[in-house]
């Protein structure tokens, strides 16, 4: 084999870097679909509908009653690195929103067509802007609109081909898109959520503000696993303060299902975790063989500079200080719970 000669080290253009940067930020519809409803809820929205065709490949629309958007803001609104979120690196330790690095609306209109509509509290009428690549096409122009945010994305991965070839499944995509609502709809009891396929009438997701937790876990995963449910929590003190607190809810002996569901948010964020996930199926597995497939609803509050909030925005897994103590603690408090509720059960079938 002869030796190679070098090519020429070239400096890529910015479209080009833009779009693969993108590319890794907006992976499939589902995490553009994650961060428009994060974005929903950093604006104090208290009602979130969405709109699907094509598992998302061809539309995501999503209104939602929050702040709205400053006209003056519109044309910085998808450049990337701009938020109004976060000013200084420190503050990321105590930040307290989900999204801050002002990459996602940037990223989305590098791979699709994006839309906006929006109005804030006591305009007499919106505006509605489009973007491509990054930046605001021609003016923002008056609307009729009523207070909040309704962002459309269109044909995602239009100048992607690989990558939008690589959807075939369209249901699965959309189940997936399913997925992320209901998961923010079980912990975020106070804001209404609505997912529904377009054309459609009747919603897939459909919960209310108002409702208890348990009732939102009823209408989003079924009577079934609503009945079934044990409040546990947990929590640690420490001469400093409290250092770690944890409330949830959980399946009982009596559900039993094909497969288990974790819903955790760490902070408040959607997040997974391994080693937690496999320690409490391990404790359903030895003491409630039948019921090993649980479900699992926990949300844990620890001390936010316990936790790097600067993971890529698509890494879901999490890890965080004190990580093996806590998932004892939380093992352990699981244990005692299905202990009691089994046999309480078994003491009220004898009598
Ligand atoms: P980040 O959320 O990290 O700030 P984004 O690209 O997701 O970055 O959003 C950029 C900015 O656009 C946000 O900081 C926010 O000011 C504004 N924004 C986006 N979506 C909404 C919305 N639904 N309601 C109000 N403001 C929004
Ligand atoms: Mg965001």
């Amino acid at each position: 084999a002869g030796v190679v000669a070098p090519a020429p080290i070239r400096r890529l253009e910015e479209a080009v870097v833009n779009r693969i940067a993108a590319g890794e930020v907006i992976q499939r519809p589902a995490s553009a679909l994650k961060e428009l409803l994060e974005n929903s809820l950093d604006a104090g929205a208290t009602s979130i509908g969405i709109t699907v065709k094509d598992g998302g490949v061809k539309l995501i629309q999503i209104v939602d009653n929050g702040h709205g958007i400053r006209y003056e803001d519109l044309p910085l609104l998808c450049e990337r690195h701009t938020t109004s979120k976060l000013r200084e690196f420190e503050d990321l330790e105590t930040i307290s929103t989900l999204g801050f690095r002002g990459e996602a609306l940037a990223s989305i209109t590098f791979v699709a067509h994006l839309s906006v509509t929006t109005m804030t509290e006591g305009q007499a009428h919106g505006y509605k802007a489009t973007y491509k690549d990054g930046q605001m096409e021609g003016d923002a122009r008056p609307c009729a609109a009523v207070k909040g945010t309704q962002i459309t994305v269109e044909n995602l991965f239009y100048n992607v081909a690989a990558r939008r070839k690589a959807f075939k499944n369209l249901s699965e995509e959309y189940g997936r898109i399913l997925d992320v609502v209901s998961r923010y709809a079980v912990h975020k009891t106070g804001v209404s959520f609505s997912c529904k396929k377009h054309g459609d009438s009747r919603a897939d997701v459909h919960t209310v503000g108002s409702s208890s937790r348990t009732d939102t876990i009823r209408a989003v995963y079924g009577p079934g696993v609503a009945r079934e449910l044990i409040a546990i929590s947990a929590s640690e003190d420490d001469p400093s303060g409290t250092t770690f607190k944890m409330d949830g809810l959980i399946s009982s002996a009596n559900y039993s299902s094909k497969r288990s569901i974790m819903v955790l948010f760490i902070n408040d964020r959607l997040v997974e975790c391994g080693a937690l996930r496999k320690a409490i199926e391990l404790v359903y597995a030895t003491i409630l063989p039948k019921a090993s497939k649980p479900f699992i609803y926990m949300s844990i509050n620890l001390p936010p500079e316990h936790v790097d909030v600067n993971v890529h925005p698509t890494k879901r897994e999490v890890s965080f200080l004190n990580q093996e103590s806590l998932v004892d603690i939380i093992q352990q408090a699981v244990e005692a719970k299905l202990l009691e509720s089994n046999n309480s059960r078994t003491f009220s079938t004898q009598t």
